[in-house]
């Protein structure tokens, strides 16, 4: 049996903040998952984060207040800590003042990040990079994608939402490495899809999930797939924080070219003789980035 996480990067809505939407599907076999889990905790420990979340875009943010406490690389974790917090408090109590949107936004900024401040940014990254790795080289894994240009994208030619295309996409690959894995293990193999849980999204899927197992999808039948999704709370599930941090070094490279992440993660993109089938980069026509290359 194999378990399927599934979260993404980027907004599905026109036009959003982003460029691109990213839904990824991390799949690995049940009998692995305590081997990956024993190798994530152990990151997790060596940079003092092991009961919170890898949320892979705060933790790689610059935190302003860090390049303003001198030889903050030298101290301790926990007087960075405390150095960080006395900034952010000063900070809050004049933006308090004048209250309005900056306030409520400096303060959403401070409580995404505090579990990270005990870090430098080259230690994040470098925890980040670790991760990666550590991806890269589980070669039980595999990783699907569908990767929405939402610039290039036309919604009166298509005949669902950009999320629902999305989770289609997944939906359907999934069931066609189930298939080509039961072959390779001589067994017939099921597959359950696991998702970050969010109250409107679990309501869209859970309907949409039904009807591909009536009937199909719009590319494929689904008999090894069984469940509708269910959804944790991915603040304490650590898999789903790696379909995160995959979901966000794949938009990061389609929109600004970083591909250090992107490279590795891209390792594990389900392929068949040699061409990737896992990862679809759409609309994509006359596209020459590294997922339609090697798409073709
Ligand atoms: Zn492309």
């Amino acid at each position: 049996m194999l378990l399927c996480y599934i979260d993404e990067s980027g907004t599905p809505e026109i036009p959003g903040n982003t460029s691109h939407y990213v839904l990824v599907g991390f799949s690995i076999p049940v009998n692995k998952w305590k081997e990956a889990e024993q190798n994530i905790q152990t990151i997790k420990m060596k940079y003092g984060i092991n009961d919170k979340e890898i949320h892979t875009a705060w933790i790689l943010r610059k935190y302003f207040e860090q390049s303003k406490i001198h030889n903050f690389e030298l101290l301790s974790r926990e007087q960075r800590v405390y150095e960080v917090n006395k900034h952010r408090k000063t900070e809050l109590l004049k933006l308090q003042k004048t209250g309005g949107k900056q306030y409520t936004q400096t303060k959403k900024n401070y409580k995404e990040t505090s579990d990270y401040i005990h870090l430098t940014y080259d230690e994040r990254k470098g925890l980040i990079l670790e991760l990666a790795q550590m991806i890269e080289s589980w070669d039980f894994a595999r990783l699907f994608a569908e990767c929405i240009d939402k610039v290039s994208y036309d919604p009166f030619r298509s005949y669902n939402t950009i999320a629902e295309q999305a989770l289609e996409q997944i939906t359907t690959r999934f069931e066609y490495y189930l298939l080509n894995y039961s072959k390779y293990t001589q067994s017939y193999q099921y597959g359950l899809l696991i998702h970050d849980n969010n109250e409107t999204v679990a309501k869209k899927h859970t309907a949409l999930m039904k009807t591909f197992h009536e009937k199909g999808t719009f590319w494929k039948n689904i008999p090894h797939i069984i469940e509708t999704p269910l959804f944790v709370n991915s603040s304490l599930t650590n898999m789903v924080q790696i379909s995160d941090l995959c979901a966000y070094s794949i938009r990061r490279y389609l929109e600004n070219k970083e591909s250090e992440l992107f490279d590795l993660v891209f390792m594990r993109a389900d392929r068949k003789n040699n061409k990737v089938v896992g990862i679809r980069h759409f609309p994509g026509s006359g596209c020459n980035c590294k997922i339609c290359q090697a798409h073709k």
